[in-house]
């Protein structure tokens, strides 16, 4: 038996089996690369999902997290600590927001939201008692509680967790006859990710989020934007509402916050919203602890440069230019996405995402399909040309183009 399948059985032995990872058994990465326990290295072109914007060991987060380790980690919030005002205030000013609740995971800041919005609803709003209503999108992918797969579309994240948590309508993506039609006096925010990610990097179409906008002030109802995983860098800009110009009343933030290094995720909004809390109302042990402050802070300081936005829209031309030459061909149906950042539409008779996936993996370079037919390209913003250049040129090889 060599390392990696030792490992990878007793992974199989003594875990959960919730997740179906490539027969890959990391030990050390760098940057944009990856090195497992043979020694072979794979270009990474998942980026843990965008939570490694940064790429793997960016010495400024490391060095962050380092000088924090040897200070303080935790304090719970029953006390103030020292890189918690920085951090709130300056991740506010990124978004142009007053006021930041701090969580863990991208799951738990939609939570936030979630009550956030339902409070406001109640305290601000004045919706009767129990009626708050959030309308969600079709084929969203906001994380894995109890109450945010109640209004997942996909069976497979849902079947078999209920009773579900009502209060939730669902509407097609990109529709906005239909979102109009589901707001109604009872109804407190509409929850939406600007691109789909686990969909399959969905994009809706020009207009949409402008419309949702305008739509959500006439009528008195929060735009909440889930940029967990189209945040931070990702598409170009620092949000994906960016690109239209969009401002929405919350932020929801998650994976690239913590730079890969530790979990940190926020709720980001301005005071008539955030501040509809009153101490004992919500919270966490480990939200805002010095640790996550200290590496999200420098995270917020390398977004502020502008220098990675740049990186993915410059690369991303490239990658989209490369990748549609392939549609067409035969292997690829259809290409969408932006910035850095692709879902690629494999045809059928070429294979599934994970074939596909798996023959990229063999090829030293490792991708993760969703949904069956699609695989989703997203490496850390690090990455060099050259690199990138070497992993569209295995695809190519994969995809026969
Ligand atoms: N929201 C979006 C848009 C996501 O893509 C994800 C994770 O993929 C989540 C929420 C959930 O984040 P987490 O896995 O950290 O709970």
């Amino acid at each position: 038996m060599t390392s990696t399948e030792r490992s990878i059985a007793a992974a199989e032995a003594h875990s959960a089996h919730n997740y179906h990872p490539l027969p890959v058994v990391v030990a050390y990465a760098e940057g944009a690369w990856m090195t497992d326990v043979e020694g072979r290295r794979y270009l990474d072109m998942l980026a843990g999902y965008s939570a490694l914007n940064f790429g793997h060991g960016n010495r400024r987060l490391i060095n962050a997290a380092k000088a924090q380790l040897d200070r303080v980690t935790l304090t719970s919030r029953a006390f103030h600590h020292d890189r918690f005002a920085e951090f709130c205030t300056e991740l506010a000013a990124l978004c142009g927001k007053e006021m930041v609740l701090p969580m863990n995971t991208g799951a738990e800041a939609v939570e936030t939201a979630v009550k956030t919005a339902r409070k406001w609803g109640y305290r601000v709003k004045g919706v009767p008692d129990g009626r708050a209503k959030i309308v969600v999108a079709a084929n969203n992918f906001h994380g894995r509680t109890t109450t945010i797969v109640s209004f997942s579309t996909d069976e497979e994240a849902r079947a078999d967790f209920g009773p579900y948590t009502p209060g939730f309508e669902i509407v097609p993506y990109g529709d906005l006859a239909a979102l109009e039609a589901a707001l109604d006096d009872d109804t407190v925010a509409v929850l939406l990710e600007p691109i789909q990610g686990e969909a399959g990097v969905l994009v809706p179409p020009a207009g949409y989020l402008p419309g949702v906008r305008r739509l959500t002030a006439e009528r008195g109802v929060l735009f909440i934007a889930d940029e967990i995983q189209s945040g931070l860098g990702r598409t170009g800009r620092t949000f994906a509402c960016d690109h239209e110009d969009v401002v929405p009343d919350v932020y929801v933030l998650g994976k690239a916050l913590g730079g890969g290094v530790v979990p940190v995720s926020a709720v980001v909004a301005n005071r008539d919203i955030l501040g509809v809390y009153r101490p004992g109302e919500h919270g966490s042990t480990f939200g805002g602890n010095p640790l996550a402050c200290a590496v999200a802070l420098e995270v917020v300081a390398m977004l502020k440069s502008g220098e990675f936005q740049q990186r993915a829209t410059e690369l991303g031309e490239h990658l989209h230019h490369e990748l549609n030459l392939l549609v067409g061909g035969g292997a690829v149906e259809a290409v969408r996405g932006r910035g850095l950042w692709a879902g690629v539409d494999i045809a059928p008779s070429h294979g599934t995402g994970r074939q596909i996936s798996e023959r990229l993996m063999e090829r030293r370079v490792l991708v993760k399909d969703t949904h069956g037919s699609t695989i989703r390209i997203a490496p850390p913003l690090v990455i060099s040309k050259e690199d990138l250049d070497w992993g569209l040129d295995q695809l190519r090889s994969v995809l026969g183009g």
